[in-house]
């Protein structure tokens, strides 16, 4: 019988993270099993930055965006020597399983850990949804509506200025929060790096629609594709219509978590404790068919996830008139 876990997040933060923190302190502890978080992610495992964690201590923190354990990228942790620390201290806290929040690089880390003795199970926490054994991430729900919201804005002041707005949302490699926020927005394009795209033909789409009455447009473009002031610019040159682009950045990552992001990470966070407990590691969580499952790390990293090419054409066949 596992004694005792620690809990990380790692890599970049995303709202529901706090709920997947709790939902493993409060899982752990209901158990029997001892917890201690771990601030700062890898860099708190080699640093000795270890709290023994309550049920107090993850009180009144679901609706809470970012993650009250930190986060942090950890060169040092890739090397053998950094990774030797990081054991020890394992070995001094007692730590025998440790649930790592994070994305695919964190889940390499993890997997290092677990070759060396120590079991642990990672949960899927990025914004951009770019996890191939899973189809949901934390975080991403929360991160698409922020950026519907941020887009709804624009559409207003568009509207009443007959502009056409260049939005791009974030996604890292993926295009995923791009296309459900250009359905979400009604947006005339949307522009991923995984399907080809012609200003041209986008320039000509929009006088059509501008000739049948519309008065505002928005292009949604992903992080990956990038270049949304030079895309605005071409807009305005090939249209006449004024063209402006905005990055909405980091504030995708921030706010209280909806409640699908909240409810996941708690399932998630609890499936987690139910495989340490049972002396299961060296596994990724993830959700296939809206039920949790868990994968082989090794399997999971090498996984690709299709781009949702059929949304993408939804997108551009319902925004054109
Ligand atoms: P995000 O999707 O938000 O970027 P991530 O988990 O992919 O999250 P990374 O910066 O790639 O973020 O990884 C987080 C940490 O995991 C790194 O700082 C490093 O300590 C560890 N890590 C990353 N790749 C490896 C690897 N190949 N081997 C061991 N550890 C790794």
């Amino acid at each position: 019988m596992i004694k005792t876990i620690g809990v990380l997040t790692s890599g970049g933060d995303a709202p529901g993270m706090n709920a997947a923190i709790r939902a493993v302190v409060r899982a752990a502890l209901k158990k029997g099993i001892k917890v201690y978080g771990i601030r700062r992610g890898y860099c708190g495992l080699i640093d000795g930055d270890i709290v023994e964690m309550d049920e107090m201590s993850v009180s009144n923190i679901t609706h809470k965006g970012g993650t009250m354990l930190y986060t942090a990228r950890s060169s040092e942790f890739r090397t053998e020597e950094g990774m030797q620390i990081a054991k020890a201290n394992c070995e001094k806290y007692g730590l025998e399983g440790i649930v790592v929040i994070g994305g695919d690089g964190s889940f390499r880390g993890a997997a290092d850990l677990s070759a060396r003795g120590i079991l642990t199970v990672g949960l899927p926490g990025t914004i951009d949804n770019d996890i191939a054994c899973t189809e949901y991430t934390i975080g991403y729900d929360t991160a698409m509506n922020t950026a519907m919201e941020m887009v709804d804005k624009l559409q207003d002041t568009c509207q009443s200025h007959d502009r056409c707005s260049v939005v791009e949302v974030m996604g890292r490699g993926a295009g995923f929060i791009a296309v459900n926020t250009a359905v979400a927005c009604g947006a005339i394009e949307v522009i991923t790096k995984e399907m080809p795209y012609d200003l041209d033909q986008i320039a000509k789409d929009m006088l059509e629609c501008k000739k049948n009455g519309k008065q505002n447009f928005i292009i949604v473009v992903s992080e990956n594709v990038g270049h949304s002031q030079e895309i605005a610019t071409a807009i305005q040159e090939k249209t006449g219509i004024e063209a402006r682009a905005t990055i909405l950045g980091h504030v995708q990552r921030g706010g209280s978590p909806t409640a699908r992001d909240r409810v996941v990470a708690s399932e998630m966070g609890y499936y987690a404790v139910e495989l340490l407990e049972q002396g299961i590691g060296n596994r990724v969580v993830g959700m296939q068919n809206n039920k949790i499952v868990d994968f082989d790390i090794q399997e999971a990293l090498s996984m690709k996830k299709p781009y949702d090419e059929k949304l993408h054409k939804i997108a551009q066949d319902i925004a054109f008139f």
